[in-house]
């Protein structure tokens, strides 16, 4: 027999191939639910919605090695021919899942897994000789598992310990099938080299496919937020208008706040010291109004509306409610100069305030009105407020919240 025929009867035949394809079909699945779902978990997601999640990935992965059961079977005739693939395959789908969905139910599955994976898995086929090989071995499975769940993170930056987790955690495995399968024990470390070259291949995918769904993120991050002040753009505020006006126009007790405001003279900034300082005039009222609106615990959501207007959207809060907010955020902006070399910059703005009424039919109504008001605060001489018509001087609400 020469050398191809031994690896292709062996090693490398159609059925491996399908194997192969088959592990790295479930490993994008595992991957694409895992990290959708891993990503809509935040630290204010309730219990309950954890709970329904980390059992769908669970489902998801039991679903995987039954897959890859199925596969092997029908492929083999049920025979055990083939089976190192097959094992290692499951190896492999167990410990990326333990990588990439960090919960208890995946490091249960990996737990319990020595017990399950094979029909004739009770401890009764272990006898005297192999039975501390087995406890051993399990012992070490299970040191490793609960590591990896405690430090994904640190082991997911550094090669030498990843690849110092494969060989005990394969090592571990590979054992326990040996006292199962009695097959030579000198298959054990080739055994666990093909593991490790499996795992590697999965962590090249990983990452790449990381970077692919990161990069999702980071062009909606792109495309929601202003670029130069960092706070949400016209294009959010365009995607956000038809929901609010929905809700806002049908909850009759629960009102909705529009302030819109301008730099007064934005445009001697400019003039006088360039357009990077007036950029830096941008972004410095757009960060103090951001940090206060956090700050005061307003729940206003602040918008660049386009070149130096802005939009504050107040859920909740009447225009009554909104004077005190509003005149802070001035008040706070006026005592705020920002100091750019070596001169003072006193910002002011003028703004334009408006409760969603009844008789707005549509978003563009309420926005028409606070933009009039706006430019009723110009004309009054700048530096005001008109809220609900009435043009008000901020100095008249010092120290007001
Ligand atoms: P008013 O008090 O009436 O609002 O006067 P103003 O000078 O603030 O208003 P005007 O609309 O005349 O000028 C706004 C200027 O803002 C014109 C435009 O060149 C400038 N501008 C718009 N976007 C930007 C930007 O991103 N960066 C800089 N530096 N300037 C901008
Ligand atoms: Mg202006
Ligand atoms: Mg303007």
């Amino acid at each position: 027999m020469n050398f191809l025929q031994y690896i292709t009867d062996n090693y490398w035949n159609l059925n491996s191939t399908i194997i192969t394809l088959v592990t790295i079909g479930l490993i994008t699945v595992i991957t694409i639910v895992g990290y959708g779902l891993e990503r809509r978990i935040t630290s204010k997601t309730p219990v309950y919605i954890r709970l329904i999640f980390h059992t769908l990935e669970g489902i998801v992965l039991t679903m995987s090695m039954i897959i890859l059961q199925q596969t092997f079977h029908l492929l083999n005739n049920d025979s055990i021919h083939n089976g190192w693939l097959y094992a290692n395959a499951q190896l492999t789908i167990l410990l990326y899942a333990m990588y990439l969905i960090r919960n208890k139910i995946t490091l249960l599955i990996n737990l319990l897994m020595p017990f399950f994976y094979h029909q004739s898995s009770n401890l009764q086929r272990l006898d005297n000789s192999k039975l501390p090989y087995f406890i051993i071995s399990y012992i070490f499975l299970v040191a490793i598992v609960v590591y990896i769940y405690k430090d994904t993170d640190s082991l997911k930056d550094s090669i030498k310990k990843y690849l110092a987790v494969q060989v005990i955690y394969g090592l571990a495995w590979w054992i326990l099938l040996w006292v199962d399968h009695s097959f030579p024990f000198y298959q054990v470390p080739n055994m666990l080299l093909v593991f490790i070259i499996y795992m590697a291949i999965v962590r090249y995918c990983e990452r790449k496919m990381q970077l692919t769904l990161n990069g999702y993120d980071n062009l909606r991050v792109e495309v929601n937020y202003d670029e130069l002040t960092g706070v949400r753009n016209r294009f959010s505020l365009d995607r956000n208008t038809k929901d609010i006006y929905e809700t806002y126009s049908h909850e009759k007790n629960v009102p909705l706040t529009m302030a819109m405001f301008d730099i007064d003279h934005f445009k001697n900034f400019n003039d006088k010291f360039g357009h990077a300082t007036g950029d830096n005039v941008l972004r410095h009222v757009a960060n103090i109004m951001e940090r206060e609106l956090f700050l005061k615990k307003t729940q206003g959501q602040i918008f660049r509306y386009g070149g130096e207007e802005f939009i504050i959207i107040f859920r909740g809060k009447t225009a009554d409610e909104c004077i005190p907010i509003v005149a802070d955020l001035r008040n706070t902006l006026f005592n705020s100069p920002l100091f750019l070399n070596g001169q003072q910059l006193n910002v002011n703005v003028s703004f334009g305030v408006f409760t969603l009424k009844e008789s707005d039919k549509n978003f563009s109504d309420l926005f028409n009105r606070v933009d009039s008001y706006l430019y009723k605060s110009k004309n009054a001489g700048r530096n005001k407020m008109t809220v609900e018509n009435e043009t008000l001087n901020f100095d008249d609400f010092k120290n007001s919240i």
